[in-house]
């Protein structure tokens, strides 16, 4: 069979994509050099920015018009968007839970197998999330936060820590798996010549136990992603974020003080709803203050069942957009 996987959204859809690709190439199928060429096209999709939902929805349509010409192929959605809505006119539909199924639906065995030698590896430490920030569509898609149990996260570590130069450890919120700081000191500590890495941050959760223990393993990256969303304390708390700008800045100046090479990351939204201009100006401030190594700046978008969906003084979807091109060339300037 030859077959194309489109992937969409975070770190942990490309694990995932990873691991099916890998997973159907070991069960002798191919990848097809084309749509049109494709047996079975996998759709891993991600539903958290309206933009990328429209998105996807346009290429699943373009694929249902190749299997109008070809019947025979198979069009398999998983991950977000199936757990959130139906998707007429598909031959697979698996939520994030059941993601992996695809491969035994697509009529093969599963069977564990082990990862191909790789210089980037992933591995998931926590599934879902509990925080509900009120402008994210995740709990409600991929789950309450589920803990993976450590047997198996050692495993999965002891079969790539020879193999791979860097190791990604995944969740939405890593630093609510239960000891963080004990976690990543005892991986950190394993025989290999690698780098440890973790993804994403939630500055609620994250401790100075943590950054001290990135300060002394030496195969713990000197990187970090920190979403910050914004920089106002009056939206952070619209936002459900549970951390002020105070809070930030003192996790920043630990880490600087810590770790005076460590490269930080972060994500920004802007035009959340009943931001006004003055707002704006304060994460402008806050931003221009930090100086981040790079940012990811978005701006807002509306997901349908979210409480911020619902919140009066919705930003013109212009007003949005003008503030993160701002942003974006004030960043642009300081790097
Ligand atoms: S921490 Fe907040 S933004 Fe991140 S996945 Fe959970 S609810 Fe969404």
């Amino acid at each position: 069979m030859k077959f194309i996987i489109k992937n969409y959204g975070c770190q942990m859809n490309v694990n995932t994509a990873a691991k099916i690709n890998q997973q159907l190439l070991a069960a002798g199928h191919v990848v097809a050099e084309s749509d049109e060429q494709a047996d079975a096209i996998i759709f891993n999709t991600c539903c958290v920015r309206n933009t990328a939902e429209q998105k996807i929805l346009s290429h699943i349509a373009l694929a249902k018009q190749l299997k109008q010409k070809n019947p025979q192929l198979k069009i398999a959605v998983i991950g977000c968007l199936s757990a959130k809505r139906k998707i007429h006119g598909v031959d697979i539909l698996l939520g994030t839970e059941d993601a992996m199924n695809v491969v035994e639906k697509l009529g093969e065995t599963l069977r564990p197998l082990p990862p191909e030698p790789t210089s980037t590896a992933y591995i998931d430490i926590t599934y879902g999330c509990e925080n509900y920030c009120s402008y994210c569509i995740v709990p409600f898609v991929r789950g309450k936060l589920r803990i993976r149990p450590i047997e198996e996260i050692r495993a999965e570590f002891n079969q790539v820590k020879d193999t791979a130069k860097d190791i990604y450890l995944l969740g939405q919120n890593v630093n609510a798996y239960p000891n963080f700081p004990q976690l990543l000191a005892k991986l950190a500590q394993q025989s290999g010549d690698f780098k440890l890495h973790f993804l994403s941050s939630h500055p609620k959760d994250f401790d100075i136990e943590t950054i001290k223990v990135m300060a002394k393993y030496p195969k713990i990256a000197h990187d970090i992603h920190l979403p910050m969303q914004c920089g106002c304390d009056k939206i952070l708390k619209l936002m459900n974020r549970k951390y002020t700008v105070a809070d930030y800045k003192n996790i920043i100046r630990q880490l600087r003080e810590l770790i005076p090479d460590i490269h930080i990351t972060t994500d920004i939204i802007c035009g959340f709803p009943g931001e006004t201009d003055e707002d704006f100006e304060e994460t402008v401030k806050t931003v221009e203050e930090i100086k981040f190594s790079a940012a990811y700046i978005f701006p807002y978008s509306n997901r349908t069942g979210t409480v911020a969906d619902k919140m009066e003084n919705q930003v013109p979807f212009r007003t949005r957009k003008a503030r993160a091109t701002k942003l974006v060339e004030i960043m642009r300037k300081m790097s």
